[in-house]
C-alpha cells in the first residue's frame, strides 16, 4: 500500500470496503467485503471484534450524527476511489440499537418540527384574521358610508396581499390612512365604475384613470360623509 493510498488517520476506527479481494490474516474466511488494517494486515469484522455492528450507508448526517454518539462502538467506513485517488467515506458501523435510539430521536425531531410548523401556520392565521378585522376597522373609520360587506372585501384582499405575514412594522404601514384610502379607492375603481371595461376595451391607462377619477372621487366623497 503506498503513502498516498492510506486510509485517512483521526477518524477513530476504520474499516475499508475492500476493493481487491483479501482474506483475514487470522480466521482465513474472504473475501472480505469489508476489513479492517491492523499493521497493514487485513482482518474481518469478527476477528477484529466489529462483527455485532451494522452498517449505516451515509447520506443522512443526523441520523450518522447520533447513530454514532449512541454508540459505545462504531466505526467509519471508507473505499479506496482510484480515480480521485484517496479513501471515500461510505458510512459507519454502529450497534444496532444505537441505531434505532438515533432514528427514534430523528423521528421525534421530524415530529417536533410538524409541530411547530403547523403553530405557526396558526399563529400566521391569526394575525391575518387580526390584520383584517383592523384593517375593516381602519376603512369604517374613514369612510363611514363604505358598505360594511365592501370594507370587509377590501379588508380581506389587503390582508392575502401582505398583512401579518410580512411583520409588524409592515402591517402598521399597510394600516397608514393612505393606504388604507388607496385599497379603498382601487376596489371603487374595479367595482363602482367602467374602468375595467375601458381597459378592456383598449382605452390606455392613463386615460381610462382620467375618465373614471371623477367617479371615484364621488364615491369616496360619500363614503367619507355618510354616517
Ligand atoms: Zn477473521
Amino acid at each position: 500500500m503506498t503513502a498516498s493510498s492510506a486510509p485517512p488517520p483521526g477518524t477513530g476506527l476504520l474499516v475499508i470496503q475492500a476493493v481487491r479481494k483479501k482474506h483475514c490474516a487470522e480466521c482465513r474466511s474472504g473475501p472480505l467485503p469489508l476489513l479492517v488494517l491492523e499493521g497493514g494486515v487485513p482482518r474481518c469484522l469478527d476477528c477484529a471484534d466489529l462483527g455485532h455492528l451494522v452498517f449505516l450507508p451515509r447520506g443522512d448526517t443526523a441520523l450518522t450524527r447520533r447513530s454514532r454518539e449512541e454508540s459505545t462502538l462504531s466505526a467509519v467506513v471508507v473505499r479506496f476511489d482510484r480515480r480521485r485517488s484517496r479513501y471515500e467515506r461510505q458510512g459507519v458501523l454502529v450497534e444496532e440499537a444505537a441505531l434505532a435510539r438515533a432514528e427514534r430521536r430523528c423521528l421525534l425531531d421530524e415530529e417536533a418540527r410538524r409541530r411547530r410548523r403547523l403553530r405557526d401556520a396558526e399563529r400566521r392565521a391569526a394575525e391575518d384574521v387580526r390584520f383584517t378585522d383592523a384593517f375593516a376597522a381602519e376603512i369604517r373609520r374613514l369612510f363611514p358610508g363604505c358598505p360594511d360587506e365592501r370594507a370587509r372585501a377590501v379588508a380581506a384582499h389587503a390582508s392575502l396581499r401582505g398583512s401579518g405575514r410580512v411583520g409588524r412594522s409592515a402591517a402598521g404601514r399597510a394600516l397608514s390612512e393612505a393606504a388604507v384610502v388607496s385599497a379603498v379607492a382601487a376596489s371603487v375603481r374595479h367595482v363602482d365604475t367602467p374602468y375595467d371595461q375601458l381597459l378592456m376595451s383598449g382605452v390606455p391607462r392613463p386615460e381610462a384613470r382620467r375618465r373614471i377619477a371623477g367617479l371615484v372621487d364621488e364615491t369616496l366623497g360619500r363614503w367619507r360623509a355618510a354616517g
